[in-house]
């Protein structure tokens, strides 16, 4: 099998209220063909990965950049991480404040020696990579304001958010040449702890691409995933006889010594791409050079 150009995005497993079931869809739509673009005029797999969470991050629909929840002191903090399965170079940041695309600030990390950047750190590093920054309360949106004030009167347990909430972002490319991407970008749990990370900017958690192996990016209880080393995990299913689809729904097995619950989406290195969840519903987008888009919810 000769590789082919694939794609595959996603926005979030959780239980998605049918009133904003179609904006979930609908951005996973439009970064999915953001992304194809890239791809096909010419850019690499990690240009292709970048343009699409960098729409997802920009629709308020989603917990990444703009839109996102707020942390229990009342503001927002980002993760994102992004792997080239070529070289298994890899960037991520967590806990930034000020950046609205951090999916840009993870890749200009992946192109420095580091592989993660926190804190204050990142923010300086985003200005010595001139990446674009913005004033933390622009990253407020109304409707994360009010879920805020209500949490800050009723707080629950980081569990009891699992399958209520959700909207982190990510996307998979694959190119002609074989070349594998990965990113995911999140804005966490809601009400989670000052400094809170979870698993999406960690490699081989929330996110893993290796060019012999697959790219996947996850969603869901990133503790979870941290421990179960999930996304690796899953990528590593792959065989000949193992398609995409039974990996995924292999790794989702991996979660329940856990209970964890979420959602994958995963490409091997012949371009097959499938996605999977064990959330009642997951926003998701995926397609390849020859055929149709397959878009849920
Ligand atoms: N995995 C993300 C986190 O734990 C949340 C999500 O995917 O909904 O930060």
């Amino acid at each position: 099998m000769r590789p082919r150009i694939a794609m595959a995005v996603h926005g979030g497993a959780w239980d998605i209220p049918r009133r904003v079931r179609a904006a979930h869809r609908r951005g996973c739509l439009t970064a999915l063909d953001a992304g194809l673009e890239t791809l096909s005029s010419g850019g690499s797999t990690l240009d292709a990965v970048e343009a699409a969470i960098v729409v997802l991050e920009n629709d308020i629909t989603f917990d990444a950049g703009r839109g996102s929840f707020l942390n229990a002191a009342g503001y927002v903090e980002l993760d994102a991480g992004i792997m080239d399965g070529f070289d298994l170079k890899s960037g991520a940041v967590a806990a930034v404040t000020a950046i609205p695309n951090p999916i840009r600030l993870a890749r200009a990390v992946l192109e420095t020696e580091n592989s993660l950047i926190v804190g204050p750190g990142a923010a300086l590093f985003a200005d010595e990579a001139a990446i674009e920054t913005c004033d933390p309360d622009w990253l407020i949106v109304d409707r994360e304001r009010r879920r805020w004030n209500e949490l800050k009167a009723n707080p629950p347990t980081a569990r009891e958010f699992f399958g209520v909430v959700g909207g982190t972002v990510g996307a998979v490319a694959l190119d002609y040449d074989g070349n594998l991407a990965a990113g995911t970008s999140t804005g966490g749990l809601p009400f989670k702890p000052v400094g809170r990370v979870g698993d999406s900017p960690i490699v081989g958690a929330g996110v893993y691409a290796a060019n012999n192996l697959a790219g996947v990016s996850v969603t869901g209880w990133g503790e979870a995933f941290v421990r179960l080393v999930w996304a690796y995990r899953a990528a590593a299913l792959v065989t000949a006889e193992v398609d995409p689809a039974a990996a995924c729904l292999r790794a989702l097995d991996l979660l329940e010594p856990l209970s964890a619950r979420g959602g994958i989406i995963m490409i091997d290195r012949f371009g097959r791409p499938a996605a999977a969840h064990n959330s009642p519903t997951m926003a998701y987008a995926y397609r390849t050079a020859d055929s149709r888009a397959v878009a849920a919810p």
